[in-house]
């Protein structure tokens, strides 16, 4: 099977190619605002929708000849038309979403890009011609070659790499590369998971995973930089500095929190033969007074790790509806027991069995993740995982990564 694999380098553009990065940010950024007034213009004007060849058509090739949009011609047209098919891809995902094609939270109408937005982006194709060159550089067609941190080697050739430049004002290279999977032996041992508030994550074979110390304490330290960031004057100097400060802290917090994910994620995968998860709505969840901690934890980008390590070395992955009541459910006899408080860490049911929250949860999610995978019948593999946007700077392999241990795991 094929799987799409997000490889990130850190990029160190020269001052010139900056100022050149800068104007490609500035010009697909046009580009697609310049494609959602089309449209929404459209819809004000009752016409019918733009059709994404007739938008292309208006905002790149014919905007192209008129003196207001001239300067798009100094960039790479694959930049313009892949700013464009963001565009038409966020309407897509709205359309499917009002539909209700598309399952869980509602998605939101494309919105205005911003030379103020945290992160500004740049897509090349193969069309573009891109390359990674002799000497280690990438070549981005009218950028020039760039100086690239190689942390690890690409596997294979990438077909698109997307250039980003973060809040902290880093510069990193996103290649999407096509493998093919490499599966493990197979193990007969299989896990759900829970992922809770007390704990990162509880296994069905007990283990309790905590987000590691280090995490927490960046994370504290970032919270004291947003407070000492809302003291400051608007407009000062002060000011300015504390934002750049604040947003390299808060990448630095993203990556370490990431790479941990990376480890464990891959950990789980190794040695289980299937991975049961709860398909929790986080969102729903985001909105309650357990927002912070939610999010924080991060467990939309530790599913799709888990989803996308899954296929790319032939294991199971499956999440289990999310209206099925696993806290309550004695493992045991199966009776469905009253709701419990958060607060509530180990039951007994009337049956005699003493549970753990978490464990009694994951166990639940196990057994019925493999319920549900039996009565599809499924040997089937898994669809073709895309590339996940905020794939990793650096992920250790499996093979690479076996002796290691990973931090608040102890069993693993
Ligand atoms: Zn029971």
């Amino acid at each position: 099977m094929r799987v799409q694999l997000r490889y990130n380098y850190r990029l160190y553009p020269t001052p010139g190619q900056q100022q050149l990065l800068a104007q490609a940010f500035g010009c697909a950024r046009v580009v697609f605002n310049d494609g959602l007034r089309a449209r929404q213009q459209a819809r004000e004007n009752g016409d019918t929708y733009v059709s994404d060849g007739d938008l292309s058509k208006q905002v790149i090739t014919n905007a192209k000849t008129t003196p207001e949009r001239a300067w798009l011609g100094e960039v790479s047209s694959v930049v313009l038309q892949q700013a464009l098919a963001d565009l038409n891809v966020a309407y897509r995902t709205f359309f499917a979403s009002i539909s209700g094609k598309r399952r869980g939270r509602k998605v939101a109408p494309p919105r205005f890009r911003s030379r103020k937005d945290s992160r500004q982006a740049i897509r090349f194709t193969k069309n573009a011609r891109f390359a990674v060159l002799v000497n280690g550089r990438l070549r981005l067609p009218k950028n020039g070659d760039v100086p690239v941190r190689w942390s690890r080697q690409l596997p294979a050739e990438p077909s698109s790499v997307t250039v980003i430049k973060d809040a902290g004002g880093r510069y990193f290279a996103s290649f999407v590369v096509q493998t093919t999977d490499e599966p493990l032996p197979a193990t007969v041992s299989e896990v759900g998971i829970d992922l809770g508030l007390t704990h990162f994550a509880v296994l069905s074979d007990g283990t309790k995973v905590t987000a590691p110390k280090f995490l927490r304490r960046a994370a504290r330290k970032l919270r004291r930089l947003q407070q000492d960031l809302s003291r400051k004057q608007r407009g000062s100097q002060n000011r300015k500095k504390a934002v750049v400060k604040v947003a390299r802290a808060h990448a630095r917090v993203a990556d370490t929190r990431r790479d941990w994910q990376h480890k464990l994620s891959t950990a789980i995968i190794r040695d289980n033969q299937a991975v049961y998860v709860e398909d929790l709505c986080v969102v729903g969840l985001g909105r309650t007074r357990l927002a912070k901690s939610v999010h924080d934890a991060g467990w939309a980008a530790f599913t799709a790790m888990l989803e996308y390590k899954a296929a790319q070395y032939g294991r199971t992955y499956a999440k289990v509806d999310r209206f099925f009541p696993s806290t309550r459910m004695c493992s045991d006899c199966g009776r469905i027991n009253e709701k419990m408080a958060l607060d509530v860490r180990s039951w007994t049911c009337p049956c005699g069995s003493t549970h753990d929250r978490d464990v009694n949860a994951a166990i639940n999610i196990k057994a019925a993740g493999r319920a549900d995978f039996n009565d599809r019948g499924v040997q089937v593999r898994p669809a073709p995982v895309p590339a996940q946007r905020d794939e990793a700077v650096i992920h250790p392999s499996v093979a690479a990564n076996s002796a290691r241990s990973v931090e608040g795991i102890s069993v693993l």
